[in-house]
């Protein structure tokens, strides 16, 4: 099923300079159609990003690849993500065969997205709550990704990162964002790389912006 639409999307991945053929063969082989709502399943392979419910949004696939490739995933990897919403990011950070944990704080998207790991019998880590405090008690991580807009980097995220690891973040204000890829060189060193114009939903909580809902 889905397979002329999953070729199209993938010939386009590359045409926008995705290069990393594992990240192109996890998009292939995680079924994104099992991460949007019903309604919306013969649009899991166009290049956009879909609603999922409680005004938040599962990526857009290029978006994905682009911070996917960016955090050079190796088998065994810990990876942390923050902003689970529909599972479908840690899904693929899962199938490179990373050991992912990842935290979202709206309770309906976690616990839909914690029952599609256990159908889809993944083994990845769930959390509720705040993830601009990082997840503490399995750190350091050797890669960390935000996929929700930030006014900033969090500290206690930089904190969490292992010396060697990186960190993929869109900052900015809330409706427009530059994605950063920082590598911890040393203890409070950082080398940043940036890519410009992304436009995610906005992180909320503690080191990030204040919910005013
Ligand atoms: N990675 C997701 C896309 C998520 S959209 C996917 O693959 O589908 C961003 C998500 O971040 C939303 O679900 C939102 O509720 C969540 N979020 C926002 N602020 C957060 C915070 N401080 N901690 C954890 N999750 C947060």
């Amino acid at each position: 099923m889905y397979e002329n639409e999953k070729e199209k999307l993938l010939a386009e991945l590359v045409q926008q300079g995705i290069k990393d053929e594992k990240v192109l063969d996890a998009i292939r082989n995680v079924p994104r159609e099992l991460f949007v709502p019903e309604i919306l399943r013969h649009q899991a392979y166009k290049n956009v990003a879909l609603p999922i419910g409680k005004g938040q949004t599962i990526s857009q696939p290029l978006t994905v690849a682009i911070m996917t490739e960016a955090l050079k995933v190796e088998k065994g990897m810990k990876i942390l993500e923050v902003g689970t919403g529909s599972g479908y990011q840690a899904a693929i950070l899962d199938y490179l065969g990373a050991k992912v944990y990842t935290i979202e704080r709206d309770f309906d998207l976690f616990k839909e997205a914690r029952k599609r790991f256990q159908e889809l019998g993944l083994k990845i880590a769930t959390l509720c709550g705040d993830g601009t405090i990082g997840w503490n008690e399995f750190s350091p991580y050797d890669g960390i990704i935000v996929t929700a807009a930030a006014p900033d980097v969090p500290k206690p995220l930089k904190d969490q990162l292992s010396v060697g690891g990186r960190l993929v973040i869109p900052v900015g204000s809330k409706t427009t964002q530059i994605m950063h890829i920082l590598t911890k060189t040393g203890e409070n060193e950082f080398e940043v790389e940036k890519i410009p114009a992304f436009q995610f939903v906005p992180l909320i909580g503690l080191e990030g912006w204040k919910n005013e809902l």
